[in-house]
């Protein structure tokens, strides 16, 4: 099976941690505060950004690819990405292409952002779960619990954030129509999970009602206490069927749906771009606020640590860790399938599914989920995948 190519990676940049001012009950990345216990208000400081700029525009890369995530990584305010996007322009390697995703809650975005996105084509991933009552069954808003003392007869730590319970959905549609209005390329984000499993084509028609043209459904497995989040193997491929059922034709070259791209993209140029359908882990390293660098937003672990941007040494750090044994070791995590993915007739698209979806034994938890979607939908996809060469030999044709 291939995998993508080793020598480039992306970063995906935590610039104010697990910070965020809504308090999303499914989000696992909220309880990765944890890490850095000792901060309560994490943010990247320039000095640390400037490091990572640095270091990375010392490797050779098609793109250099940025992924601004969080928490929330607008809780930064905008003269630290005005700055930073300044910054890379500066230091950038001359010719050098730069690509800028920031992923938002877009409760903070204004029109001043939105010239600054444009003006930086920064493409904007806005998280929106569906129509409001879907949307509002686990993203709230959060309240601070105060620096100065944590709530009286409760374990909650100063400075912590707390589930008040209040949707944010006004907030959000409010962002996406501002988004549009302004004209900033953005995507959906939609997580699907146990909330909205029921509700594909609600949740698409309403997407599509706000005007949006690319969209990235996000499968919700947590295990243990928060199990119950998560999307069910079945409800996961009734859900994906349901999406591509209302796409095709119809939206076939109106809507971008990420995972649709992927496939078409293996079919049609037998390239992979998302780690989680290759043979292995990899392609983009996450640099957290304090400048620590790990290998995937999933395992943010001090045990995975691969080093800091601001190590200084012979090497240059995100070299080190993308190098590291800790790094290979952590790769090849993902060849390590079942026995039963070996013979899956759908194993080049799902290459055994993201290690986070497994559980300890056996196939992945989405894996009914995937064999009804690919079973579903394969044969349109072999021939949309033609049409794609098709018209791309006719462009090479015309430029001689
Ligand atoms: S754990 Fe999942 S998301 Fe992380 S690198 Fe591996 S496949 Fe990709
Ligand atoms: S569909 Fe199931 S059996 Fe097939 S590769 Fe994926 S997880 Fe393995």
């Amino acid at each position: 099976m291939a995998t993508p190519n080793r020598t480039s990676f992306s970063l995906l940049v935590k610039p104010a941690g697990a910070d965020c001012n809504f308090h999303c009950g499914y989000c696992f990345y909220l309880p990765k505060a944890s890490l850095f216990a000792d901060v309560s208000q994490p943010r990247m400081t320039l000095e640390t950004a400037e490091a990572m700029l640095r270091a990375y525009f010392a490797t050779p890369q098609p793109v250099y690819s940025f992924g601004w995530q969080g928490g929330e990584p607008t809780l930064m305010g905008i003269d630290f990405f005005r700055e930073v996007l300044t910054l890379q322009r500066r230091l950038a390697p001359p010719g050098a292409r730069i690509a800028n995703g920031l992923q938002t809650n877009g409760s903070l975005l204004t029109a001043e952002w939105a010239a600054l996105f444009r003006e930086y084509d920064v493409l904007v991933g806005l998280s929106i779960d569906g129509p409001q009552e879907i949307h509002n069954a686990h993203r709230h808003w959060a309240a601070r619990v105060p620096l100065a003392r944590g709530r009286a007869g409760s374990d909650d730590k100063p400075g912590a954030a707390r589930d008040t319970g209040i949707g944010t959905h006004d907030r959000v549609e409010r962002c996406a129509r501002l988004l549009r209005a302004e004209k900033v390329a953005f995507n959906a984000l939609t997580v699907v999970g146990a909330h909205n499993e029921d509700h594909p084509l609600e949740v698409y028609d309403y997407l599509r009602s706000l005007g949006i043209r690319h969209m990235q459904f996000i499968p919700l497995v947590e295990w243990g206490a928060s199990s119950s989040y998560s999307v069910s193997p079945e409800g996961w491929g009734t859900f994906l069927k349901a999406i591509f059922d209302r796409w095709y034709p119809r939206d076939v070259r109106r809507v971008s749906i990420r995972h649709h791209d992927s496939v078409l993209e293996l079919l049609a140029l037998g390239r992979y771009n998302v780690c989680t359908m290759s043979g292995s882990c990899g392609g983009h390293l996450v640099v957290e606020h304090t400048g620590d660098i790990f290998p995937c937003d999933f395992y943010v672990e001090w045990d995975l640590r691969l080093g800091n941007v601001r190590d200084e040494g012979t090497d240059n750090p995100l070299v080190a860790a993308e190098s590291s044994r800790l790094r290979r070791t952590f790769r090849k995590q993902k060849a390590r399938w079942d026995a039963e993915c070996a013979g899956c007739d759908y194993l080049r698209f799902c290459g055994g599914d993201c290690p986070k979806m497994r559980p300890s034994e056996g196939t992945s938890h989405l894996c009914e989920g995937w064999r009804a979607f690919y079973g579903h939908t394969l044969e349109r996809f072999r021939g949309l995948a033609r049409l794609v060469q098709d018209e791309r030999a006719e462009r090479l044709r015309l430029r001689g």
